[in-house]
Order: C-alpha cells, then sequence, then structure tokens
C-alpha cells in the first residue's frame, strides 16, 4: 500500500513546492503550458544549451518526513535530445542531477551546493524532438527514487542543470505504509515503513474480549507489506471467534477458558440460559465438584452400595458389598463405615468406638470391602456402608447407605450370608387377618423344601435364613404366598434352595411357589390368524397372558446370575427345565415385590404380546410364572446382550457383511411384526438383542414401554414420551405411529449400527434434533458406509411416509447386497474435500468436532502440531472409541499427503 505525500496531493505546484535559487543568469524558470488534455499546467524549465558551463539549481521548499525513514520521489519531466537542436555546442547535456538535504529548520534561505547529498543523475527515457514547449504532445518521462535513513525532521530536494533542455512537470514524494490488519484477533496499526533494510516490528493489540495467548507480532517490510506473524490473541471466556472478532457464546453454549476453541454445548445435567456463559450451571440435584472440568457432565451422588455380605470369623468380620448402581454419573466412588454396637434384641445400639479397627481403613475406602477387627466376641454389631463420591459433599439429600447386621462367635467357626437373595432355614409364619407372633420354624439341610398342610386360602409368609456351626446368618427379605381357596385344593408347596458359585463367595437363594396341579395349559395359538391382538382388548387382561403366554413351573427355572435391570424389577440368566428336553438358557425379568395391580398388568402384557410371535428375529417367549412371586416372564437368553451396547463393545470389528446380515435380521423381524399389524414405537439398537452367533433379535414389546421405560424418550409438547431420536416426525408431531414410522426408526438402526453404536445426532438437543429434520436435515453417512445403505438409510427417512419403503422391500434389498458384496464396495462419497486451516475446522470437517475441547486442552492449537498424532495420544486425550481413533488418524494421515485438504 502506498500513501502519497502529503497525503492530499498527486501534484506539487511548482509555486509553492519548488523555487529558483535567486542567481543573477537566467536559470529555471515557471512557465504555464498545456497538458495532453490541453488543461493548463506550470512546468519549471530550463534550457540554456547555447551557452557552455551551465550550473542551474532549482530546489524544493522544507518537506516534513512525517516519521517515514525511506521516502519516494516521483518525477515527470521531458528532455531535448540535443542531436534534435541545430547548431548546439558539444556541451549540450540530456541528463540533469537530483540532490536531498537533509535539516530539522524548515526555513533555510539558502544551502550550500557542497551540502546537498546526491539522489542520482537523471536521464530521459524519451525524449522530444519538437523545441516548442508549447506542443501538446509532450513525452513525459516518469523517474522514481528513493532516499533512505531519514532522521531528521525533513529535507530539500534539489535539481541540478549542467546544460540541458528540461522542462520539469511534476514532483511527486510520498512514504509506504503498511495498513491496518486484523490478524489471530490481533489488530496492527497502520505502520510506516522502515529505512534501508530495517522491518519495522510492530505490536498487536488483542481485539474486545480477547485477551493474549502469546504477544502477538508482526512486521512491516520497506515495501508496505506484513511479514512473519507470531503471536496470537484468544476470545476470553464465555467469547468464540468469528470472522476476527470475538462474540458471545449462545445461550446454551458456553467456554471455559481463553482459547482458540469454539463455545461447545452444556454438558449434560447442565445448561446456560444467557449468552457469554463461561460454564454451565448443573440441574437440580446435580452437582459440579471443585475439581472437575466444567466440561464435564454434572453429576450427582451414589445410590446405596448393594448386595453386602458379611463373614465372620471369631471377633473378626469381613463386609463385602457391590458398588452402587447408580454411580451418580461418576469415577470416584468411595466407601465409608460407621460401626454401632446393639444390644441383644438390636433395639439399643452405641457407637463402637475406637477400640474397632478396619482395615485397610474406615474412611474413604476405594474397594468393596473391609476387614473389622477387634469386635467383642458374642455381640451385635450393625455396620453401615456408607457410599460416596466427589459431590456427596454438595448434595443435601441423605447419602446412600446399607446397614448390615453382624453376630460375632466365641467359636472360631466361620458364618457365611448373602442378601442378594433369600439365605437358607425357614420360618413360616400362618397370616390371617393379622400377623401371629406365634412363629413356626421348620429346618432343612436341604436346599429345597417341600411344605405340607397348609391351610387353604391363607397367606403364608416366609422368611429364610442359614444356619452354621458359626451361628445364625441374618434373614431375608419377606416372601408372601396365598394358598389356593376351598374347593382347589393345595397338595402342597415347594420351598428350595440353590447352590451358586459368584465371585469369591458361595451363596444359598430359594424360589418359592404354589404349585396347583392341574392347573397348567399350554398357550392357546390362534389358529390362521395373523394379526396381533393387542391385549387390552381382553377384558380380563390375565386371560390374556393365559391365552398367550405358556405357564412354568418355578421349580423348572434355575436362576443364576443378574445380567440387566428391567423396568419393573432385575434381568437375571438362569436356565429352564423343560420336560423331554434338555435344559436351555433363559433370560429372566422378575417383578419386583411391592407392586400394583396396574403394573403386573404392564409387566405382563409383554409376554401376552411377545407370546404371539413365532419369529427368528422376535424374541422367543418361553413362559411365565404368574402363580407364585415373584412373577417372572422367561425368554431365550441372547449371549451378547442389547445390539447398541454389543457394538460399542466391538467398534470396528466386524465386516460391512456381517452388519449388513445383522441388519437383515432386524428389518426380517419387523416385517413379521409389520404384516402382524404390530406398530412397535421403540425400534432402537438398544432394543434389539445380539446372541453368541450374532442373530440380532427385537424385543421390549410391554404396553408402557415407550411411555416410561426408555430413557431415551423425552416429553413431547403434546404430551406422551416419546424417543425423539428415533422417532418419525409425524409420530412425534401427531403421533401418527404406524409401520411407515417404524421404518423411520429402522433407518436410524441402520445407522446405529454402521457407526457402531453412535449416538444418533450425537450432541444434539432434541429440539435442536426436530428442528434440523423438518428443515431437511438427515444424518450423514457413517464412516466407511456403503452408498447403497446411506441411500437406504436416506429413504427411511423420507419426509412423507408413503415414500419409505416398506419393510418386505427392506429385507430384498438387503438380501441383493449381501448376495452381490461387490455392490457394498463403494463407500460414501458424501462427502467433498474441505479446505481447512485450524485444527477445530480439521475436526468439524471428519465430523469429530466433539473432540475439539480434548485437542485444545491437550495443546494441539495448530494442523502441523497433529500430523503425527498417536493412538496413544489420543486415548490420553480422551478419545477412546476405536472407530473415533481410526478415522482421525487416517484424517491426519491425509494432511500430511494432501496439505489443508481433508476428505470427510
Ligand atoms: P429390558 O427390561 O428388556 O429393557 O431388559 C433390560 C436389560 O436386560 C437389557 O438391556 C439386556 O441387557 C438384558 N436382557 C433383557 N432380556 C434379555 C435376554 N433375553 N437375553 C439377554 N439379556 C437380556
Amino acid at each position: 500500500m502506498r500513501a502519497t505525500f502529503p497525503p492530499s496531493g498527486i501534484q506539487l505546484r511548482p509555486r509553492s513546492f519548488l523555487s529558483k535559487r535567486p542567481l543573477s543568469r537566467p536559470q529555471w524558470e515557471e512557465i504555464s503550458v498545456m497538458d495532453e488534455r490541453n488543461t493548463p499546467m506550470r512546468t519549471y524549465q530550463v534550457c540554456n544549451v547555447m551557452e557552455a558551463n551551465q550550473n542551474n539549481w532549482l530546489r524544493t521548499r522544507h518537506i516534513s518526513r512525517e516519521g517515514a525513514q525511506r521516502v519516494y520521489i516521483e518525477i515527470k519531466f521531458t528532455l531535448r535530445d540535443c542531436n534534435s537542436l541545430p547548431g548546439v555546442p558539444g556541451t549540450c547535456k540530456e541528463t540533469f542531477n537530483m540532490y536531498y538535504y537533509e535539516s530539522n529548520n524548515a526555513n533555510l534561505w539558502f544551502i550550500k551546493e557542497s551540502q546537498y547529498v546526491k539522489i542520482d543523475t537523471i536521464a530521459a527515457d524519451e525524449s522530444f524532438t519538437q523545441v516548442d514547449v508549447g506542443d501538446r504532445v509532450m513525452k513525459l518521462n516518469t523517474e522514481v527514487r528513493d532516499i533512505s535513513n531519514l532522521s531528521k525532521k525533513g529535507f530539500y530536494l534539489a535539481f541540478q542543470d549542467l546544460g540541458a533542455c528540461i522542462a520539469l512537470v511534476s514532483v511527486r514524494v510520498f512514504y509506504k505504509k503498511c495498513p491496518l490488519t486484523v490478524l489471530n484477533l490481533a489488530q496492527f496499526p497502520d505502520t510506516i515503513t522502515g529505512g534501508d533494510t530495517a522491518l519495522v516490528e510492530v505490536h498487536g493489540m488483542c481485539v474486545n474480549a480477547s485477551e493474549e495467548f502469546e504477544a502477538p507480532k508482526m512486521y512491516c517490510s520497506a515495501d508496505g507489506g506484513w511479514l512473519v506473524p507470531i503471536g496470537r490473541c484468544v476470545c476470553k471466556p464465555g467469547f468464540e471467534e468469528n470472522k476476527d472478532v470475538c462474540q458471545p457464546c449462545r445461550p446454551g453454549t458456553y467456554k471455559a477458558s481463553a482459547t482458540d476453541a469454539y463455545c461447545t454445548k452444556c454438558p449434560p445435567h447442565s445448561s446456560s440460559p444467557q449468552e457469554q456463559a463461561e460454564e454451565c450451571v448443573c440441574e437440580k440435584g446435580f452437582h459440579r465438584a471443585e475439581t472437575d472440568p466444567r466440561s464435564m457432565a454434572c453429576t450427582r451422588p451414589p445410590s446405596a452400595p448393594e448386595n453386602p455380605i458379611s463373614t465372620v470369623n471369631e471377633t473378626c468380620v469381613t463386609l463385602e458389598w457391590s458398588p452402587p448402581r447408580d454411580t451418580g454419573g461418576r469415577g470416584d466412588i468411595t466407601y465409608s463405615l460407621h460401626c454401632r454396637k446393639c444390644s441383644g434384641d438390636g433395639r439399643k445400639c452405641t457407637p463402637c468406638g475406637s477400640s474397632v479397627h478396619f482395615v485397610p481403613r474406615q474412611f474413604g475406602l476405594l474397594s468393596a470391602s473391609v476387614l473389622v477387627t477387634d469386635l467383642q466376641p458374642d455381640s451385635n454389631y450393625s455396620f453401615t456402608v456408607e457410599s460416596q463420591n466427589g459431590v456427596s459433599d454438595l448434595s443435601p439429600t441423605p447419602r446412600g447407605t446399607v446397614v448390615i447386621n453382624v453376630t460375632t462367635s466365641q467359636t472360631g467357626d466361620v458364618l457365611l450370608t448373602r442378601r442378594l437373595f433369600n439365605p437358607l432355614l425357614l420360618l413360616c409364619p400362618p397370616l390371617q387377618n393379622q400377623r401371629e407372633q406365634n412363629y413356626t420354624v421348620l429346618k432343612t439341610r436341604s436346599n429345597m423344601m417341600t411344605v405340607d398342610g397348609l391351610k387353604p386360602g391363607t397367606t403364608y409368609v416366609f422368611r429364610v435364613r442359614a444356619r452354621t456351626d458359626g451361628g445364625y446368618g441374618s434373614y431375608g427379605g419377606e416372601i408372601e404366598l396365598e394358598t389356593s381357596h376351598e374347593g382347589k385344593e393345595v397338595k402342597n408347596k415347594h420351598l428350595f434352595t440353590r447352590d451358586l458359585s459368584f465371585s469369591l463367595f458361595f451363596f444359598l437363594f430359594i424360589i418359592l411357589c404354589n404349585w396347583i396341579a392341574g392347573f397348567i395349559f399350554p398357550p392357546p395359538r390362534l389358529p390362521g390368524s395373523r394379526t396381533y391382538i393387542h391385549p387390552h382388548t381382553y377384558e380380563d387382561p390375565n386371560q390374556a397372558v393365559r391365552d398367550f403366554a405358556k405357564e412354568i413351573d418355578a421349580s423348572n427355572i434355575r436362576i443364576e446370575r443378574v445380567i440387566g435391570a428391567g423396568e419393573f424389577g432385575e434381568v437375571c440368566s438362569g436356565r429352564l427345565r423343560v420336560q423331554g428336553k434338555r435344559e436351555i438358557y433363559v433370560a429372566i425379568k422378575s417383578l419386583k415385590a411391592g407392586y400394583s395391580d396396574k403394573q403386573r398388568r404392564d409387566f405382563l402384557s409383554e409376554a401376552s404380546i411377545m407370546g404371539q410371535f413365532d419369529h427368528p428375529n422376535i424374541i422367543r417367549l418361553e413362559g411365565v410364572v404368574t402363580r407364585c412371586k415373584p412373577v417372572m416372564i422367561i425368554t431365550e437368553f441372547m449371549e451378547n446382550g442389547s445390539l447398541d451396547t454389543f457394538l460399542k463393545k466391538h467398534d470396528g470389528q466386524f465386516t460391512v457383511i456381517q452388519l449388513v446380515g445383522m441388519l437383515r435380521g432386524i428389518a426380517s423381524g419387523m416385517k413379521y411384526l409389520s404384516d402382524m399389524s404390530y406398530v412397535h414405537r421403540d425400534l432402537a439398537a438398544r432394543n434389539i438383542l445380539v446372541n453368541s452367533n450374532l442373530v440380532c433379535k427385537v424385543s421390549d414389546f410391554g404396553l408402557s414401554r415407550v411411555l416410561e421405560d426408555d430413557p431415551e424418550a423425552a416429553y413431547t409438547t403434546r404430551g406422551g414420551k416419546i424417543p425423539i431420536r428415533w422417532t418419525a416426525p409425524e409420530a412425534i408431531a401427531y403421533r401418527k405411529f404406524t409401520s411407515a414410522s417404524d421404518v423411520w426408526s429402522y433407518g436410524i438402526v441402520m445407522w446405529e449400527v454402521i457407526s457402531y453404536g453412535e449416538r444418533p445426532y450425537w450432541e444434539m438437543s432434541n429440539q435442536d434434533v426436530i428442528k434440523a429434520i423438518d428443515e431437511g436435515y438427515r444424518l450423514p453417512a457413517p464412516m466407511d458406509c456403503p452408498v447403497v445403505l446411506h441411500q437406504l438409510m436416506l429413504d427411511c427417512w423420507e419426509k412423507g411416509r408413503s415414500d419409505r419403503p416398506k419393510f418386505g422391500q427392506i429385507v430384498t434389498i438387503l438380501d441383493k447386497l449381501i448376495r452381490n458384496p461387490a455392490s457394498l464396495r463403494e463407500l460414501d462419497p458424501s462427502t467433498p474435500e474441505f479446505s481447512v486451516n485450524t485444527v477445530d475446522e480439521w475436526l468439524e470437517a471428519i465430523k469429530m468436532g466433539q473432540y475439539k475441547e480434548n485437542f485444545s486442552s491437550a495443546g494441539y492449537v495448530s494442523l502441523d502440531s497433529v500430523l503425527y498424532i498417536s493412538v496413544s495420544e489420543l486415548s490420553k486425550m480422551g478419545v477412546t472409541l476405536a472407530g473415533h481413533q481410526k478415522k482421525i488418524l487416517s484424517s491426519a494421515q491425509g494432511l500430511q499427503t494432501q496439505g489443508t485438504h481433508v476428505q470427510v
């Protein structure tokens, strides 16, 4: 960039700018002539070619340099060719000299010739042959010279003629400057260039709402260009960069530190209602510990420890328990114990005092066990185990605790108890209208007991405890059983217990049931019917259960371990002995105690729905246990559990054909359901189960399921809970659930499968998802997704539900793909090349934007720095999913080969 000097004028008027040196001989003369455009202009002319020994000077007034160290002088002139002048002597010249003289004095009247410094001898490129200065077709010469390293206030210019014929038309003096600019959020002012060689070092000022990350500076080069930017500013907390300015984070987002990252969405269980948030505030009931990074989800205190076990050895006791089911979202669980010594009847308890010792310690235990020593023999103790985490102290709600009562022995025998299920030894008090105090104690050495002689139509309560030579264990919970009324004679009642290995400990439990002879019927099938019958169409929902589910004798079931938690109680795995067949593995869902009638109905509705289906890709119902408690639903066992967890665990480990095979299975199950006019409403990878052969089966058919059970379901503005990310727009908007809306959900399941369990629409809020879908946005192809599969997903997500494929068509398409694997080879090119300049842009471009904070916190701020990043570095910074690591690494390698172009 050039600036003229003085800034306003281009042509300097001779009268004001140049002056002749007052000499007696005729010298430079100020003459008016017409230029090419016929406008009059003033020139200085000299043309004493006929006389020898010329020395004519013309000089300017004082020109202030205004801080510039180097100035440029552009002169326009005409010069007469000596040959064209007839009869001129050999002294005729075709050049003149230009000089300057630096001075702080602006009013010098006289400067000696010897004081001037010569700038150059100027010759003409073009000379004119016509002497006539009034010639309109003047040929102007333009020459530019510069003077550098000026240091005084200003200077004078001078032109020396030694006998030429010159007309000086204009003299323009200017300097150059680097223009005001903003780079890396730092503003660099207009800067006048330096002298001969010097670059001018300029410090930038951080723009609004930004601060120095590293002192910003640049160099202004002699020709007015900015060079070598160093350092940068970054937006302050609560602000993000947008086109050279820092703007406040939008509500719902935040930025905790002064980095060049963008504002990010509030972590789970927090929000930021105002703009410019530096952190998000936790929802009620959730907290953030002082040391928690602000990017971490808000968390809550843990639930109580579970399954406590005590092992008494004389005056020592080992207490063990399982970690709380709800960790509150944190990994820093610790346990503390409180010990009280109790009277024989357990009514009066006092703190144990310091004589009792805890190994390794009493408070802040990291592991779920402790050895308590120095107890008094033959005494009762009550231990309260409290689970805590980093936010327990911040929460006003009571702590999660579990109490373990222990009786020490004198003999040195060992007592084992476990309270996961009900322990051994039976007490069987009859219950009439109110509980009687005279208990009947029944003893058995076996793990099973038949109780005879019970009164009909009577409720009995059983409690079980174990005894060894070391003494009694504590009672398990109460088991209530009702015998049949008169007329339906109770033959007998079986109580039985079973041994079960479970981690280090041996424990015992019983299943209770009444078994009434002749009460077991095979469930009738509706002959030829292919239409699903809704249990609500039954006046008596129990009849629906009887119609569609086989009653199983509980004595044929062996429960082995807890595998999950359902809405109504635990889900266990175990074995079922079916007459005439070998034992099969089953999943056992039980209805927890204290249920209401409605809960029982809802629980069993799943069985009456599932019992109507018979398809290799629908979870098979084995039967129900309804005639004794707990009420149970028995289904085939699916070794690999739910599909979403399974895929996350095996990220990147299957071939496309295997994945398509799974999808084909799900589609086939859904075709069967839609053929039966059953609309699932909650089709999602979490509701698909996988067996050991990778066969996928659709599950989760309860009636209350979509409303209550699914943690993904959110309330819509029209009321009702809907798993928004999986649900078709018409079902969200006006509850239009059809097989076509199931097809939409199937498309989402496809996306979940191909992306190995990625969360659809990542961390977008439900509201944003609804809005985006309405505006036509659809999930992009997951990494390595064959183009045909993404196209099929897009077809499932057609806005018009009649435009979506039917499940039958989906099965056909997938079958074709499996038969012709070559068709799966073309990967989705959805992904144009992006040109990226920053790490954040790069991560966004490869759809890994969720890791921007991880990268910036780990110090990866420039693209160069990510070129050679390794898997272990990614893991360290919290990118742990193998698929994501793969994607980031392969793209980083691409950066090495393609520069700043990435394929995503
Ligand atoms: P649900 O009540 O169906 O949501 O089941 C809760 C959890 O128990 C599921 O997420 C599975 O991990 C597990 N589960 C349920 N049914 C089965 C089954 N048939 N086989 C294996 N795991 C199961």
